[in-house]
Parts: structure tokens; sequence; C-alpha cells
């Protein structure tokens, strides 16, 4: 508990000195690969906050993002790294502060992590997931946070900054905290959640539109493929009173599906009654991406690191796997098996 106060106590001040003694700073903003809501609106907010104090900011974003996104203020001045990956790594070897959002090791931004580790400016990490991996000279940290939005909300309070919160930052910081409490749902959500989005909705932004923006932009064709996925591929280990949902590369591009268009899968496995855990195995080809959700006691981060070469938080973890479908099916039932302890 010492050790996560710690963590936060300092870290705007000691951003502010950064910012004072690099004079006119070239700053970098950076989130985490396929960002979600929570990654790209925390970006967002910092980077609008950031401007409006006149300094030169640079978002970043390591791959694409989802379509339900893209409504965000000033999200057509994002970089994808994998578009334009030279004129990425001269933003940030010319950056002397990166600030780096919504994950703590750098493997979570692929090859944009050797870079980041690389560069000497000041690294500056907002984030909420355990076990931060050490790469950062400031951390405003808390695994306690429902989301990293909410503590950026707080890093700019801190900061002294309360009165630059416009309905612009607002919608970005909001959206990520919906989005990382399941609507203001999970056990993370406390007192001071709400507090923290009353204060947004009293700038004036429409809280309504962005849940329609978040959670109501999806094709047709999206449902027709959770429809065929909950059919046809859901499978119940009883004994482990766990679901799984395996997806080959074949039915994704049957479906047409594209980034984003499998978010939330995971979790109808985990509104079945009595289902512990609840697991999304995806083949993208390149390599096959699992989601994990827990319930109870049921240690995801732990099981994907174990495992999956994955972490996350206690509840929703996510991680990968080089071996084929099958292959990462099989291993994943073999593995459950010695996690049973945690799942009845
Ligand atoms: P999702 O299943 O939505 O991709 O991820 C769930 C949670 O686990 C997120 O908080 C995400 O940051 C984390 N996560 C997902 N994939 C990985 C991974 O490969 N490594 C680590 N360390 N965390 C992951
Ligand atoms: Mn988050």
């Amino acid at each position: 508990m010492r050790e996560l106060k710690l963590a936060i106590v300092n870290a705007a001040e000691r951003v502010k000195e950064a910012l004072e003694k690099t004079g006119n700073p070239r700053i970098v903003i950076t989130t985490h690969h396929k960002p979600d809501a929570d990654a790209l609106g925390s970006s967002l907010g910092l980077y609008k906050f950031l401007k409006k104090l006149g300094y030169f900011v640079t978002v970043i974003s390591p791959t694409d993002y989802p379509h339900f996104l893209k409504w965000m203020p000033n999200e057509e001045k994002v970089f994808n790294f994998e578009y334009h990956p030279e004129k990425c790594k001269d933003f940030v070897n010319n950056a002397q502060i990166i600030f780096c959002l919504d994950f703590n090791s750098l493997k979570r931004i692929n090859d944009l992590g050797d870079i980041v580790r690389e560069s000497s400016a000041v690294k500056v990490m907002i984030d909420h997931h355990l076990e931060p991996e050490g790469f950062d000279d400031i951390r405003f940290w808390s695994s306690d946070a429902s989301s990293t939005a909410e503590l950026i909300y707080k890093f700019i309070v801190d900061f002294g900054g309360k009165d630059q919160v416009d309905q612009d930052i607002a919608a970005c910081l909001y959206a990520g905290m919906v989005a990382d409490t399941g609507s203001f749902r999970f056990d993370s959500v406390k007192p001071e959640t709400h507090r923290i989005a009353a204060d947004l909705i009293e700038t004036g932004m429409e809280h309504s539109k962005i849940h329609n923006l978040l959670f109501d932009s999806y094709t047709a064709n999206r449902w027709k493929f959770v429809g065929y996925v909950l059919s046809n591929k859901m499978e119940i280990l009883e004994d482990l009173n766990t679901a799984l949902i395996a997806i080959s590369a074949d039915e994704l591009k049957e479906y047409n599906i594209k980034t984003g268009d499998t978010e939330g899968l995971v979790n109808y496995g985990l509104s079945i009654k009595g289902i512990e855990f609840a697991t999304l195995i995806i083949d993208r080809t390149v390599l096959v991406k699992m989601s994990f959700r827990g319930k109870g006691k049921f240690p995801a981060n732990k099981f994907a690191g174990e495992f999956f070469q994955g972490g996350g938080h206690f509840n929703a973890a996510g991680g990968q796997s080089s071996l084929t479908l099958e292959e990462t099916v099989e291993k994943f039932k073999k593995s459950i098996v010695t996690y049973k302890e945690y799942l009845t």
C-alpha cells in the first residue's frame, strides 16, 4: 500500500520540473498496441491539455485502433507507427519527454519499445496495470485506479490544470472510464470514480452521446459474426467452470472482421451462470492472441504470465502464443487444469 502511494506522490510536480528544465520540450505521448478507449482517450485527453498549455505534442499509436474510437477530438492527429515508422522514430528520438499511458511494459508497444527504451527523454508512465516493468523515470501509477483516464484526470488536477479541462478533454477521459469500468459496474469503481465522472459531465460534455458512439457503432455484419460465434464456437469446460471461444483466421476473413469487432466477445462466456473463467483465442495470423477474464479468486494475470507470455489485471488479462490455433487450444486446456483450485 505504501509503495502504491509513493508511486503517485510528486509525479505532477516532477513532470512540471522536467518541462521547465527543458525550456520548450518536444513531447511524445504513446500507448499500448491496438489501443482501446482507455488508452486512446487518455492519450488524447492529455494531448489536448498539454496543447492548451502551449507545448509541442505528438501522439503515437503502435498500431491501428477500432473504428468506434475515431470520433475522439484530435484523433486525426494520431500517428500510426505501422504507417509512419521513420517519422515516429524521429519524434521519439527528438523528444525530451515521453508519456507512456495505459501500459507498463515496453513489449506492449511492439517495435516502438526498443526506440523508447533507448531514448534519452524523461519517461513518464501513467498506468493502472499490475507489476510495472520499471523503464520509467517518473511514475503516476496505481493498480487500484479503475482506468488510466481516471489517473490522467488526477494528474491534471495535481498539475493545477483543473480549469483547463474542457468538453473535448472530458469526452476523451469519460470514454476511457466508461470502457474500463464496464460502464461503472466493476469492483474497481469507487465513490471517487463517480466524483471524477461528475466533474467531467459538469464541463457540459454529452455523456449519453459518448455511450452511443462507443457501443452502438457496430456493423450488422459484426452482429452476424457474434451470432455465429455464440451458436457454434463456444465450448464449456464443465469441470473447470470455464468457457472457451477459439476463432480461426478464415472465420475472421469470412465475416470481414476489423480491429475492434471482437471487443467484448470474451465477456459472453463470463455471463453464463457458474462460469468463473472465460477465454477468447483468436488466430491473428502473425500470432495467436488470447483474452482472459476471471471472476472471484481466479488470477487471470498470473495465468496469462505463466503460460502465455502475457499479463494485465487480476480479473482481466491477455496473452499470446506462437503455436497454431489448434495447438494453442490444446495447451490452454492442459494449462487450465493446473489452476483448478481457483475455479471450483
Ligand atoms: P484484452 O483481453 O482486452 O486484450 O486485454 C485485457 C487486459 O490485459 C488489458 O488490461 C490489457 O492491457 C492486458 N493485456 C492484454 N494482452 C496482454 C499481453 O500480451 N501482455 C500483457 N502484459 N498484458 C496484456
Ligand atoms: Mn486501461
